[in-house]
């Protein structure tokens, strides 16, 4: 454990979201004593969605005593099955049948995921992000050394450093705006980052926040509506996640919360937020048009998305961020999205942003000082560890999409020969995310191992 001046740190943290949270409770169990998080929502604010729990994820949350509440809900992966919405030209050549366009449900590819646990001592599953968020945060409501601090936006970034301050706002009307001073500050607010935006501002960087063009339509079916069907009910069954794939748009499903949801991810061309300020993210969607824009796809998945209640359908923009030079100033820090938002096409946004928070804690219980030149280095030694691994998964997420979207031509069918092929034996898988050398660069490296073990001789190089 460290010292105790290192411990009596006084850290704070902007954002309960995933980052937030594991910061929070990594440093906790690190034994730091002084950790308030600042959320600007009044509850955690729950986004009703599926996510896949990947093993880096689960293995952090294990060590940080979270895992065994959201693997009890959660769905243990037996594999995933590619699946194409329209016939393609390979398929349209040895298919026997008449499918026209947009009828068919065939498979493209198979990838077993039972190797998983074997292979990575975690398996992969998937479940509620309620569940998730809820148990990382009842985990840090039994550390006494974690003081949430609800319906208080952090605003205008005072100073970076040696004591980071900002003045906090309660939303509560009648609430003062007053000025909080730390040691340390980790800024885990989100893709749209005030403090990644003054940060840059101060260094005259001007990395933007990318359109990508892209929106998802997030859909949680219950069981109940699909017991009539039995074509769904054999998807909510199965633990599986299954893509369909077609030009421009998938769509991600799979079981979650014992089986009882079934959540579906769809991506889509991003048509309605364009014009929009830049501010929207969310806006709620037209189901006749949710319905147009997967108008071709397989009926099985037009029944499922038509079981959503008009009125009830809800899209969101899907934002990145150019590559930031740095993600340390002084003793303030990003964490999660607010550095490297990622499109969800590899299923690592919040598994990398819980990687930072368990770094973080990491290298600060490592610091041989209590100085802010030491924090500092420390800082960036978390940035050394991580910022290359982030940008990576970020640019393969990116890839893995471009892969699925392709339309008809040579590239389309090299990737179904791909997925084709992985009938016969091994092979790359074009969705990412299923592929074996993928899954071991990211389920295979246990971030808070590196940061324990190469922490001296980075920070001896700072
Ligand atoms: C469609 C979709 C599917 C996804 N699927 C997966 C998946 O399967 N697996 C996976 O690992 N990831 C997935 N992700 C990504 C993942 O959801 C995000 O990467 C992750 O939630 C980011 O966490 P965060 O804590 O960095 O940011 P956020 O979750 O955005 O949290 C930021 C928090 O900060 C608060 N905040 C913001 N500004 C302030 C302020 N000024 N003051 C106080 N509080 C503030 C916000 O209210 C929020 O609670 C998916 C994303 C999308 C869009």
């Amino acid at each position: 454990m460290a010292p105790k001046e290192v411990l009596d740190l006084h850290i704070c943290i902007i954002g309960a979201g995933m980052g937030g949270l594991a910061t929070a409770l990594a440093l906790a169990k690190q034994g730091f004593r002084h950790i308030e998080v600042f959320e600007s929502a009044s509850t955690l604010g729950f986004v009703g969605a599926g996510i896949q729990l990947a093993p880096n994820m689960a293995r952090i949350l294990d060590k940080l005593g979270a895992w065994s509440d959201i693997e009890r809900e959660a769905v243990d992966l037996k594999d995933t099955s590619i699946r194409r919405t329209r016939l393609s030209i390979i398929a349209a050549q040895t298919t026997t049948d008449n499918q026209t366009e947009g009828s068919t449900d065939q498979e493209l590819g198979h990838v077993d995921l039972q190797y998983i646990r074997a292979t990575y001592d975690y398996p992969h599953m998937v479940g509620h992000r309620s569940s998730l968020a809820g148990s990382i945060y009842n985990a840090c409501k039994r550390e006494k050394a974690v003081n949430f601090i609800f319906a208080t936006e952090a605003s205008d970034m005072k100073s970076f450093g040696p004591n980071p301050s900002f003045t906090a706002l309660p939303r509560k009307s009648g609430g003062e705006p007053y000025p909080v001073t730390c040691d340390v500050l980790f800024a885990a607010d989100g893709v749209k980052s005030l403090v990644r935006d003054q940060m840059l501002r101060l260094h005259n960087v001007s990395a933007k926040i990318v359109d990508t063009g892209q929106a998802a339509y997030r859909i949680m079916l219950r069981r109940e509506d699909m017991a009539n069907d039995p074509e769904l009910l054999e998807l909510i069954d199965r633990e599986s996640v299954t893509r369909w794939i077609g030009e421009k748009r998938h769509i991600i499903a799979y079981p979650v919360s014992n089986k009882t949801i079934y959540n579906m991810s769809t991506v889509q061309p991003d048509l309605h937020f364009a014009a929009a300020p830049s501010a929207t993210y969310t806006t709620k969607g037209s189901k006749p048009q949710m319905m147009e824009v997967f108008g071709d796809f397989c009926p099985k998945v037009r029944r499922m998305l038509d079981l959503v209640p008009d009125g009830e359908v809800c899209e969101w923009k899907l934002r990145v961020h150019e590559p930031l030079p740095f993600w340390v100033v002084q003793q303030t820090a990003l964490v999660g999205d607010a550095c490297h938002p990622t499109l969800p096409h590899l299923a690592q946004g919040a598994a990398q942003a819980i990687e930072d928070g368990a770094v973080i804690a990491v290298v600060l219980a490592k610091l041989p000082e209590v100085s802010p030149e030491a924090i500092n280095k420390a800082l960036r030694v978390y940035e050394t560890v991580r910022m290359a691994r982030a940008y990576t998964l970020v640019e393969l997420a990116a890839a893995s999409g471009r892969a699925m979207h392709l339309g008809e031509g040579a590239a389309k069918e090299e990737r179904d020969r791909q997925f084709a092929a992985l009938k016969g034996g091994k092979g790359p898988v074009p969705d990412k995310w299923a592929d074996a050398d993928v899954q071991r660069m990211i389920y295979g490296q246990d971030v808070m191992k590196i940061a324990e073990e190469e922490f001296e001789t980075i920070y001896a190089k700072l």
